[in-house]
């Protein structure tokens, strides 16, 4: 029977190890995409991952229709909807590219080991992350908890592979199968559409993914060591999103870069993405569990609502702040420093925790992967891995003086946070980062 390749955060069609195992098996083959909102534990998508979601569908969609085998989408949760599909289209195998979640990794094996005891074949692969979590360990055989040795012992291991060709056509089964509609899924706001700034700034989809690092790579490389941390330079790959829905592979980016030469400190930040999804499969629980357990005793002072709001709308009278909060709700996205600087304010300064400011950036950002996101939150709250101690409180503007020197990100994202009636900060800089470093001795005192 059929090979069905069920798509998840792989949505491309060059270096898909599993859509290349399809078409090696010889038989039709059924694309899958499953949108599972009901399964226990699997995260719900933030809006804006929603809106890329949906264009990134349509283009793998229309990308796989040219070469035959259209995508069938479907609804549900995702063990039962794989499992009907396999009965209804009499497919034999099924094959999928791995997830590193906990709840992800639950659902994957009991789907497994179900459709091999009915004798389906199943086989899933590694597309989503250059190096295999259990592969990276330490002398110990532990995982690893700082960077700098993790890095060097994946660097130490094979090189990954090389990217597998993107396929030309495709035997899709001849009747397909029952297809729900894109549009009927709903993923793309409709009242209010704040969807504006998303469409101006980005291009979702494997096309556009690979126009950009190829772009990157000859236009950006050579200035990204002295350039990576200036907001307003452009000098970063904004391959986030595309590397979240894998529309590009790592491997791709990785190989790419390494023929470009001069790369190794843009392939060191891979090696953080690497490091974020590694720490969530050793530890399932990083959004909402502080990594190191004595920061469970952080003080934390009742919520003032009206701060929240105020951070996330940008309104906060720190300009470097309020530029980068606005930035992030305009296009889906926030520059790296700026993101560390935004993060810091909320947690060290507005006391606000760290969980409140993950679950913004979730819903906001078109880059919010279930690794990064929480493992960044609480590398910058000191909670996390190799984190930032905590009393290394970012001052927002000496922060803007040194990596936006000029002015040019604040005057535009923020132009009414300069000049003569800017608005007072809502919190005191000097006497918010005395409390903060208070509240933290019940921490060093727990530790
Ligand atoms: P580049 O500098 O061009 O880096 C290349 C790639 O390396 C990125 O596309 C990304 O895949 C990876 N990378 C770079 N820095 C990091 C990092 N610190 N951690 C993990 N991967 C990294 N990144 C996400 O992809 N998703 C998130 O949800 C996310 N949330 C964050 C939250 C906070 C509070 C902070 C401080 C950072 C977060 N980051 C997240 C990391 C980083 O800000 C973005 O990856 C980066 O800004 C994306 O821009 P770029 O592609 O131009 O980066």
């Amino acid at each position: 029977g059929p090979s069905i390749v069920w798509f998840r955060d792989d949505l491309r069609l060059a270096d898909n190890p599993a859509l290349r195992a399809a078409i090696d098996r010889g038989e039709p083959i059924i694309a899958l995409y499953v949108l599972d909102e009901e399964s226990p534990g699997v995260r719900a998508l933030g809006g804006a991952a929603r809106w890329w979601l949906h264009h990134s569908l349509a283009s793998l969609d229309t990308r796989l229709r040219e070469r035959g085998a259209p995508l069938v989408l479907r609804r549900g949760p995702a063990e039962r909807v794989v499992r009907d599909l396999v009965t209804d289209a009499a497919a034999g195998a099924v094959f999928w590219n791995r997830r590193y979640g906990g709840p992800e990794r639950d659902l994957d094996a009991a789907l497994k080991a179900g459709l091999r005891d009915e004798g389906v074949e199943v086989a899933s692969f590694a597309g989503s992350l250059l190096f295999e979590p259990w592969t990276v360990k330490t002398g110990a055989g532990t995982h690893f908890s700082v960077f700098t040795p993790f890095w060097r012992a994946c660097l130490a291991l094979p090189s990954p592979r090389a990217p597998l060709p993107e396929p030309r056509v495709l035997d899709g089964v001849r009747r397909g199968a029952a297809s729900d509609s894109l549009d009927d899924w709903g993923l793309l706001p409709r009242e209010p559409d704040w969807a504006g700034g998303l469409r101006e700034r980005w291009e979702p989809g494997e096309p556009a993914a690979r126009r950009r690092l190829r772009e990157f790579l000859e236009q950006d490389l050579a200035a990204y060591d002295r350039a990576r941390d200036e907001p307003a330079a452009g000098a970063t790959s904004l391959l986030s999103p595309r590397l979240r829905w894998g529309e590009v592979s790592p491997h791709t980016v990785w190989h790419e870069t390494v023929e470009a030469g001069h790369g190794g400190r843009f392939l060191s930040e891979l090696g953080w993405r690497e490091f974020a999804w590694h720490t969530l499969f050793h530890f399932p629980e990083l959004a909402t569990k502080n990594l190191r357990p004595e920061f469970d005793a952080f003080p934390w002072p009742r919520l003032r609502p009206s701060h929240l709001e105020a951070w996330q709308r940008g309104r906060t009278g720190v300009p470097l702040v309020d530029a980068g909060m606005r930035e992030l709700w305009t296009t889906g996205y926030m520059h790296n420093r700026v993101r560390m600087v935004a993060a810091s304010f909320l947690i060290k300064n507005l006391l606000i925790d760290w969980r409140r400011g993950e679950e913004w950036f979730w819903d906001t950002l078109v880059d919010a992967d279930g690794a990064s996101n929480p493992f960044n939150w609480q590398w910058v709250a000191g909670s996390g891995a190799d984190a930032a101690p905590y009393f290394r409180i970012f001052n927002p503007e000496l922060q803007a003086k040194k990596f936006d020197a000029d002015g040019h990100y604040v005057r535009e994202w923020a132009p009414d946070a300069l000049g003569d009636d800017a608005p007072e900060p809502l919190v005191d800089l000097a006497a918010s980062r005395t409390a903060a470093l208070d509240a933290y001795e019940h921490v060093k005192r727990a530790a």
